[in-house]
């Protein structure tokens, strides 16, 4: 990356100072930043505006031609705030702060300094059980929480969503001030296990941006409707919150053996395969892997939804309990 090339945002310059590039998407640009005033790191998430292909003018006569959205529209970006700025959970990248400028959207967020999971798995190759089942069990903490709490289904979990924090120890909220007298004193802060030498820390699931609201976490009710609810609506509720299940069995699949379940070079066959839920866990890269394991991710690529597990039932499996004696290794 093209370090000190960075842009000059107005507006968002008089608060932050962009450090480095940390991610883009298709919309957003992510940077690392400082806050001019406390020092503290922050990550911004940058989302240009949605703009208007041609001049007022020419409005109507470009009004049918399909182009790429050149950026977000104002309630897109809004549901995406709406939705973070009503979570806080250790596990899910907290949102700080809301703002715009002419031209672009600005999301004061959390720094979450390891990137992403994506680029763990491409540098280990693949997880231990251990280690997959410690990052699993983190993501579905984040999971329950949306799901059970607040009625948020995420949509878009994949290892590009979910970064971690690649720290040990987390030192106590407010620094002390070295006095001399507590100069030996051991800094009160907290412990966070590890994995072994390979532990990873801290996972946090990112990108609200597909995500939705299916039932109002204040009445309990599905979303905008109390007592007139139609059963497809219902039934949409359960539906949608098993995409993340879905969603989780690719991710704990890729874990364990490094590749998705899931992959063809045409979009079609892919496609195609996915419709089907066809995978196998293939050999040789599966034969040292637990059947445990993979009985968990058979029920969540179970392409009846009605049939997939539940948040509930995954956290309850063996082999996320640690309890099945296949994942201990043999004596
Ligand atoms: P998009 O909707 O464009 O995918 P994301 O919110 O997923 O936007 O952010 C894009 C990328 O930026 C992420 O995949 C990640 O690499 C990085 N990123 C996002 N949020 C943070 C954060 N809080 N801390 C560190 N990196 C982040
Ligand atoms: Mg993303």
């Amino acid at each position: 990356e093209a370090r000190g090339k960075l842009p000059k945002y107005p507006l968002l310059d008089e608060k932050y100072k962009l450090i480095e590039k940390m991610g883009d998407g298709a919309f957003s640009n992510v940077y690392k930043a400082q806050d001019r005033k406390t020092g503290n790191m922050v990550a911004v998430k940058v989302v240009r505006k949605y703009e208007l292909n041609a001049s007022q003018g020419d409005k109507h006569l470009h009004a049918t031609v399909k182009q790429k959205p050149k950026g977000i529209e104002r309630a897109n970006i809004l549901k995406e705030v709406q939705i973070m700025r009503n979570l806080n959970h250790p596990n899910i990248v907290q949102l700080y702060e809301f703002s715009e400028s002419r031209d672009y959207y600005f999301l004061i967020m959390e720094l979450v300094p390891g990137g992403e999971l994506f680029h763990q798995i491409v540098r280990l190759t693949y997880f231990s059980e251990d280690l997959s089942r410690n990052v699993i069990t983190q993501v579905a903490h984040a999971v329950r929480y949306l799901h059970e709490e607040k009625g948020v289904v995420h949509r878009d979990i994949k290892p590009e969503n979910l970064l971690f924090e690649p720290i040990t120890f987390i030192p106590s909220k407010t620094p002390k001030v070295r006095t001399g007298e507590d100069e030996d004193k051991e800094d009160e802060g907290e412990f966070i296990p590890g994995v072994g030498a390979g532990g990873i820390g801290r996972i946090k699931l990112a990108d609200f941006g597909l995500s939705k609201v299916v039932w109002d976490s204040q009445t309990m009710t599905p979303c905008g409707t109390v007592g007139y609810t139609a059963p497809e609506i219902v039934k949409d509720e359960r539906y949608s919150k098993s995409v993340d299940m879905w969603a989780m069995g690719c991710v704990l699949y890729t874990l364990l053996c490094g590749f998705p379940p899931f992959y063809d070079e045409s979009i079609q066959v892919l496609t195609e395969k996915v419709a089907r839920g066809q995978y196998t866990f293939l050999s040789p890269w599966w034969d040292e892997i637990s059947k445990s394991a993979q009985d968990l991710i058979s029920h969540l690529l179970t392409v009846d939804p009605e049939k997939r597990y539940t948040i509930d039932e995954f956290l309850a499996h063996p082999w996320i309990r640690g309890t099945d004696e296949e994942t201990q290794p043999a004596a």
